[in-house]
């Protein structure tokens, strides 16, 4: 198996009947795309800038972010690369910001509602992801978008810094997408107007089976609501990937869900473009799709939606590996 793994390692992900999709990895630090590489990732999914602003006792200066983001794209050579925004709060703390505790850190003031707020902190990040731009694919993403009111305000800070380097005289990319990651149900619902403004949507399930279910990610006793098979999570993500499509964007997902074995057979047949996942899940997955065919899995898709429950849809995922 592993052999057949390694073969694979350069060669594109496509089913049976031809369907091309990419298969991009998730990273924290610029020294995990050698990771990447070696697993044969399309791309970057997801990069999580979070581990920049963590393990200091201040904040990244824009140069000390410019020089991880520039590295990550170098090393990408050309290949896209999403940044996402600034996630901060819910269960990552930033020790420096002094932020008051709150009764429900989750549903409280983290990524993007801090950046807004805290836009020093969020301008020079973008500053540094814009200078940056250059030296590859560069896509950039806002994480916890709530309303299009958000993603507007976020788009707008972007423009401006942009215009200002330009005033400056910096080189900055033409080329940049800007995406949101869908991880709040109320995006997921009003996605056909998002994919009017936004460039592409990145399906973020750890969150997005957490607020949907109003069950704690983290949280054992309540882990058995946690049901990324629901029918319910599986709509939502019909939702985002059919809004995309009838709108010219492209779809990925970044959750754990995109690498999942089970998952991915449903997700190919929902029309996901893009599976964002832990690099070492890239060989597994592109065997698994190698093998499987979209028509069929649109079928199984049609199947599992309306199906009751989470139980139900495993069931007949494992039907069609026997
Ligand atoms: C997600 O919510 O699915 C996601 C990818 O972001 P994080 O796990 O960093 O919250
Ligand atoms: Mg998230």
């Amino acid at each position: 198996q592993r052999e057949e793994w390694r073969k694979l390692r350069d060669e594109a992900t496509v089913s049976t009947d031809g369907v091309h999709v990419e298969l991009a990895a998730n990273i924290g630090t610029p020294n995990d795309v050698t990771g990447v590489l070696e697993n044969g990732g399309e791309g970057v999914g997801l990069y999580r800038t979070e581990f920049l602003y963590m393990g200091r006792d201040k904040l990244p200066s824009e140069d000390v972010q410019y020089n991880a983001y520039k590295t990550v794209l170098e090393k990408m050579e050309g290949k896209p690369v999403v940044v996402r925004t600034l996630d901060i709060g819910g269960d990552k703390e930033l020790p420096y910001l002094d932020m008051p505790k709150e009764m429900n850190p989750f549903l409280g003031f983290r990524a993007i509602r801090l950046c807004l707020d805290r836009q020093d902190i969020f301008r020079t990040q973008l500053r540094a992801l814009l200078r940056a731009s250059v030296y590859g694919n560069l896509r950039i993403m806002f994480p916890m978008i709530a309303t299009l009111g958000e993603f507007r305000e976020a788009k707008a800070i972007l423009l401006e810094e942009k215009a200002k380097l330009a005033s400056e005289g910096v080189q900055v990319s033409e080329e940049i997408q800007v995406g949101i990651m869908v991880e709040i149900p109320s995006t997921a619902v009003l996605a056909d107007q998002f994919a009017k403004e936004v460039d592409f949507f990145s399906i973020g399930t750890n969150d997005l089976i957490q607020y949907t279910m109003a069950a704690d990610r983290m949280n054992e006793r309540v882990s058995y609501l946690y049901q990324p098979y629901n029918p319910a999570i599986l709509r939502l993500i019909k939702m985002v990937i059919d809004a995309a499509h009838a709108n010219g964007r492209w779809a990925g997902m970044c959750g754990e869900m995109a690498g999942d074995a089970t998952a991915i057979p449903l997700l190919l047949g929902l029309g996901l473009d893009e599976f964002s996942m832990s690099a070492t899940s890239i060989l597994p997955a592109r065997s698994q799709i190698s093998k499987l065919s979209r028509a069929d899995m649109e079928k199984l898709a049609a199947q599992a939606l309306d199906m009751q429950t989470a139980e139900e849809v495993v069931a007949l995922v494992q039907s069609i590996e026997g």
